[in-house]
């Protein structure tokens, strides 16, 4: 384990297989996926920025690294990914062994170049798209939260204001004193151009292209997007009079609610004033869209939102309208290099399915929440805008590519970017998730976000193929190109070798190299994606089958004796990781309604393997007055009266006091000076838990309970269910599970004896 961690800490990179099945045949047995997830823009404290441009291969365009041959005498590096012979430039030529430039250094397999920019930035732009459809206390909340985040805005940054409801406004905040707004139907599908001379933008220049920045004046940008130092005032007065919706609204029916032709309207406005710069939409959503085309649901409150039974009898009419209207914006924000941010704040569903598209692909953050009142949305908006140099660390206009050597292609990634259909000899014909490229969009990118990349070996059985070999590399090089906060523009390269093995003797390479903390990850990236694009995918199966192979093929056993069986270390605890998997939110949909599903798997697809392993198998400690916090089985028998256990699931935690805890307390025990080891008792997981809220993005829901409240259920769905009505002898903590869900042994029973028999 620690040395995967080593290698994530140099590059930011984790692989299931960090030594590789050489040939096709044996990736295709190793069932997980030949994979990475990387973060291309995790922090390095000590990671050298390069003020030059990088060197290229002449023939592939890969860049030098510390992996390439060099003649220090001829002047000459050759490429490891296509063994071409380069010259080195004039102003290399003081380069010996002794002498080396940073991109050569063995540690620095990841650097940065900067490139000085010629013009000045543009300051990053903030859209707010805000929903008018609601009641007067949400929208005192969400006054308060706004006003808010607008003072933390950085003084450079440019502002602007959508609101909408029956209609959609366009807020003219540039003459302070007279507020003025441009008005649209919300009911139409507009015309970008439609939209542009609706709102004279060129008025004056008749004849000019939309979407040329040269040709809008800085005056009519200045009427939409005002710099966040200078309006203040504006902003404020904005949301003073910020109304509910005056439209009425029947007893039987929804409100009127145009959030796709407001989106629509806000990603036109950025495509005419600032294409190509670093802008995001921020929707701040309160209720289901009932108008427009990207509408979920009508307006007849008889008619239930679509939930996943829905979906799956394909009987969800509004569905496929509006994912393909969202589908289509998203390509229009991916050409402007604009982010959509989501931050859907309702007890229904607004629509976060239908949007998932246009969030993922531009790279844009969500947040679902109850209300505009929870703290889960007001800490998350905060801790977007947060501290001089954004907690978040916004970057923009990101483009990612990849090279391999020659025996690898890539299927795709799956991730919050945009395949930009860069076909290319490294391109599979198999694509998961975005594909068919080597080059992808990543308009909105910040030191969390984790792509997951898929790559196919291609390279055939063969005699040399599994012969020794003088050259048993495989190589990767992952580049990022960005805008980070401050406006330069920078060049991330992680240039990576993995040795390949082949033929007899190589599965104990295999299973030395064998990461599944990361394996565990990337399959449930892979589970959720066929979920969503396999129709008749039964994901249980798939699961249990892949299990099942993979412990037949690295299991340690005699055929037909299950007792015999035994894993590696290494492969371990993967069954139980598959266990949880099976169990969790990404795979048991049917839990949760279609926007929860889609939030869920729109932040697993962007975190790394760490945070990942948590939203599959949550982490559970234990406090009592015999042991400071320890972890514990996530199991049922973990429950007992004098204990107080501390669930972290990823996107709520939970703090549960056993019955006795529960007891003292309500007798205020704690309150009493001779009870301070109570009262510590009682702190220490609070205070344990709120060292997680602080950390992470979104802000997770933090459920206090006590043992059999309603609440208990946060923490009782995440156990192993050992104990069940099912079972005979009651157990030792008094709690038992209602679900016929196979438990833990049981799972590993079948296991055994299934893996044996392949
Ligand atoms: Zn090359």
């Amino acid at each position: 384990m620690a040395e995967f961690l080593d290698l994530e800490a140099q590059d930011g990179v984790r692989m299931p297989w960090n030594v590789f099945p050489g040939t096709k045949q044996e990736s295709t047995q190793c069932v997980v996926p030949v994979s990475a997830i990387y973060t291309p823009l995790k922090l390095f404290p000590n990671m050298p920025i390069l003020p030059y441009s990088p060197l290229r291969c002449r023939t592939c365009r890969s860049i030098l690294n510390p992996f390439c041959i060099v003649d220090y005498v001829a002047k000459i590096w050759i490429c490891p990914f296509c063994f071409q012979r380069n010259h080195f430039p004039p102003h290399y030529a003081s380069i010996t062994e002794d002498n080396l430039p940073a991109e050569l250094f063995a540690q620095y397999t990841t650097i940065e170049y900067e490139t000085p920019t010629e013009k000045a930035a543009f300051p990053p732009v903030f859209l707010f798209v805000i929903d008018t459809c609601i009641i007067e206390e949400e929208l005192v909340y969400l006054k308060n939260a706004l006003s808010q985040a607008i003072d933390l805005l950085p003084d450079n940054s440019l502002v602007g204001f959508v609101t909408f409801g029956t209609y959609v406004h366009v807020h003219e905040l540039g003459f302070g004193s007279i507020p003025k707004t441009y008005v649209f139907k919300g009911s139409k599908e507009i015309s970008k151009d439609q939209i542009l001379e609706h709102m004279n933008f060129f008025a004056k220049r008749p004849g000019v292209i939309a979407g040329v920045r040269d040709g809008l004046s800085a005056e009519s940008i200045g009427r939409f997007l005002v710099p966040a130092s200078e309006c203040e005032f504006a902003l404020n007065s904005v949301l003073e009079e910020l109304q509910k919706d005056p439209w009425p609204v029947p007893a039987d029916q929804r409100a009127t609610r145009s959030t796709s032709t407001a989106l629509s309207v806000a990603a036109s406005l950025l495509g005419a004033c600032v294409p190509g710069s670093g802008a995001r939409i921020i929707a701040l959503i309160g209720g289901p869209s009932t108008e427009g085309p990207g509408a979920i649901v009508s307006k007849n409150l008889s008619e239930p939102i679509r939930s996943h039974k829905d979906l799956d009898k394909d009987s969800a009419p509004y569905y496929t309208k509006a994912v393909k209207f969202y589908e289509g914006l998203s390509k229009q924000l991916v050409n402007q290099g604009h982010v959509l941010d989501l931050f859907a704040c309702a007890l229904d569903q607004v629509g976060v399915a239908e949007l998932k598209i246009a969030v993922e692909r531009t790279g844009g953050l969500v947040v679902l929440a109850e209300s505009f009142g929870h703290s889960v949305f007001k800490d998350s908006l905060k801790r977007v805008f947060q501290s001089s140099g954004y907690e978040l660390d916004f970057s923009f206009n990101g483009i990612f590519e990849v090279s391999c050597s020659m025996d690898i292609k890539v299927q795709g990634i799956l991730g919050p970017c945009s395949s930009l259909e860069k076909k290319g000899p490294l391109c599979s014909e198999t694509v998961v998730g975005q594909g068919s490229t080597n080059t992808w969009k990543m308009c909105g990118l910040d030191k969390a976000t984790s792509l997951c990349l898929v790559f196919e070996i291609v390279r055939k059985e063969s005699p040399e193929s599994i012969g020794p070999s003088t050259n048993d590399q495989f190589y990767l090089q992952l580049l990022t190109y960005y805008q980070n906060n401050n406006g330069q523009m920078r060049l991330r390269s992680t240039t990576l070798a993995r040795r390949w093995v082949a033929g007899p003797g190589s599965i104990q390479e295999l299973i030395s190299g064998f990461d599944q903390e990361a394996a565990a990850a990337v399959m449930a990236r892979v589970v959720s994606f066929k979920m969503e694009s396999e129709a008749e995918f039964d994901p249980i199966r798939w699961l249990d089958r892949s299990l099942i192979r993979l412990c037949s093929r690295f299991g340690d056993y005699q055929k037909d004796s299950p007792s015999s069986f035994s894993l590696s270390p290494r492969f371990s605890i993967f069954p139980q990781f598959m266990f949880h998997l099976r169990r969790s939110q990404f795979v048991q949909v049917f839990n949760n309604s279609p926007d929860e599903t889609a939030y869920f798997r729109m932040i697993l697809n962007r975190e790394n393997v760490a945070n990942s392993v948590v939203m599959i198998q949550p982490s559970l400690l234990s406090y009592s007055f015999h042991s400071g916090p320890e972890p514990v089985l996530l199991d049922v028998a973990a429950v007992a009266a004098d204990r107080i256990l501390l669930l972290d699931a990823y996107f709520t935690v939970v703090v549960f006091h056993g019955m006795t805890i529960a007891q003292w307390r309500n007798a205020g025990y704690h309150t009493q000076k001779e009870h301070e080891a109570f009262s510590q008792l009682l702190r220490a997981p609070r205070d344990d838990a709120e060292a997680i809220l602080k950390e992470r993005f979104p802000v997770p829901r933090l459920v206090i309970c006590d043992q059999h409240g309603s609440q208990a259920r946060f923490l009782l769905a995440k156990l192993n269910p050992s104990a069940t009505y099912n079972s005979s002898s009651a157990p030792p903590g008094g709690d038992i599970i209602f679900t016929d869900d196979v438990n833990f042994e049981v799972f590993l029973d079948h296991l055994q004896r299934l893996a044996v028999q392949q």
